[in-house]
């Protein structure tokens, strides 16, 4: 019930539609260990066939290194597998050899951008491009997102980018908005007598307070499920939060940030409220409400110190407030996914009785019987020591 739009969220298939056929376009013939070819069909892309052949896109550009995605051709054969043998050339991820390795230069994304044409356009590799953006899916691109095109010595660490699915595939975190309030408790005690963990995007004041379930949170919280942050109170989106200083807690985390910094006394945090007071310690991982951001949130989201988790999984139950709607949307969202090659982070939210009580056991079992592991979304993005998923 608390979304009405999302911002800035352009999903665009990784690759461009299918081009007419173009003279001399090399097919993709191109390595000599192929075992299995694949003949491309209407409207297919790279990233599409990928998914069919079920490897990631830069294990597929590997296969067929002088393809060029913007002009596949109808009928045209390209690789999907390879047999044993030396693996093919090229692509090996740039060393990081030094500790002021970073990125030196960014491209912000625009509609028209895939992840094979901006790496095309910077001379790099797919691979590479992939290894300087590790966190990136290439199927939610978004517009107006920096990426890094550039490494070297002297670098920085370039804005966040929006994540929406696991990096370790196998993995499925499930993730709940918008709690605590009065089913939340029951959904712990639920997760815990199973022995599963998933992720809280919690707000301060939203349905309830959270100092009301501090005992079920922190039940929770040892039980080693991901505690992250929401704002304060989702009344404001992130834009007028910030341009606006209205005070709710995500406001009061950049004074803190910004104060601390003039201060560098960070014993003035530990007086504040909320977060800090609750579990000790602040979360490193913020989902912003609606997931709606714009590039100068990231900048300064990126700064705090926070990642940015999206979802890639939506149950809308926040919008249908239906079961069967409910579980149309999760087997909708993952048809023709494979833990084989993907993970994924799905949206439900806590405060919605269907989904505390019936989505949430219903959607276990599920993505059990899909074969993903359930987890927390820091564990899905590869870390797996919990003392990593906060900060003092
Ligand atoms: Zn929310």
């Amino acid at each position: 019930m608390r979304f009405f739009t999302v911002l800035l969220v352009v999903a665009i298939i990784a690759s461009a539609a299918l081009a007419a056929p173009a003279k001399n376009q090399k097919v993709a013939k191109t390595t000599t260990h192929c075992s299995s070819w694949y003949k491309v069909k209407a409207d297919d892309t790279c990233w599409a066939i990928s998914l069919k052949a079920k490897i990631s896109l830069p294990t597929f550009m590997s296969y067929n290194s002088k393809l060029n995605c913007s002009l596949l051709q109808l009928g045209e054969q390209v690789c999907i597998a390879i047999a044993p043998g030396p693996t093919p050339t090229s692509l090996a991820p740039t060393k990081k050899p030094t500790s002021s390795w970073g990125c030196t230069k960014l491209h912000t994304v625009t509609d028209q951008d895939t992840c094979w044409s901006i790496s095309q356009a910077a001379k790099l590799s797919l691979d590479t491009f992939m290894s300087y953006n590790p966190l990136l899916n290439c199927n939610f691109l978004d517009a107006g997102v920096s990426v890094c095109i550039a490494e070297g010595p002297g670098g920085v660490a370039p804005p966040p980018i929006p994540i929406y699915s696991c990096s370790e595939s196998g993995y499925f975190a499930i993730t709940f908005d918008d709690g605590p309030y009065k089913y939340t408790s029951a959904l712990i005690d639920f997760l815990v007598k199973n022995n599963l963990k998933v992720t809280f995007f919690i707000n301060g004041q939203n349905f309830g307070n959270i100092y009301d379930y501090a005992a079920p949170l922190k039940k929770a919280y040892d039980a080693g499920m991901q505690i992250a942050h929401h704002t304060w109170s989702h009344a404001v989106n992130i834009h007028s939060c910030l341009l606006s200083g209205i005070i709710n807690d995500f406001s009061l985390d950049i004074l803190i940030y910004r104060i601390s910094r003039l201060l560098t006394s960070l014993s003035f945090v530990s007086k504040l409220p909320s977060w800090k007071r609750l579990l000790g310690k602040f979360s490193v991982s913020f989902r912003p409400p609606y997931g709606a951001y714009t590039p100068d949130n990231l900048r300064i989201i990126g700064e705090m110190g926070y990642k940015v988790i999206v979802w890639d999984v939506d149950s809308e139950d926040w919008l249908v407030e239906n079961f069967a709607k409910e579980q149309a949307n999760y087997k909708s969202a993952l048809k023709g996914t494979s833990p084989k090659n993907s993970g994924h982070i799905s949206l439900q939210h806590d405060p919605h009785p269907i989904s505390a009580q019936q989505l949430a056991p219903w959607a276990v079992k599920y993505v059990h019987s899909l074969g993903y592991k359930i987890t927390t979304v820091a564990d899905c993005l590869g870390d797996h020591n919990p003392k990593d998923w906060y900060r003092p």
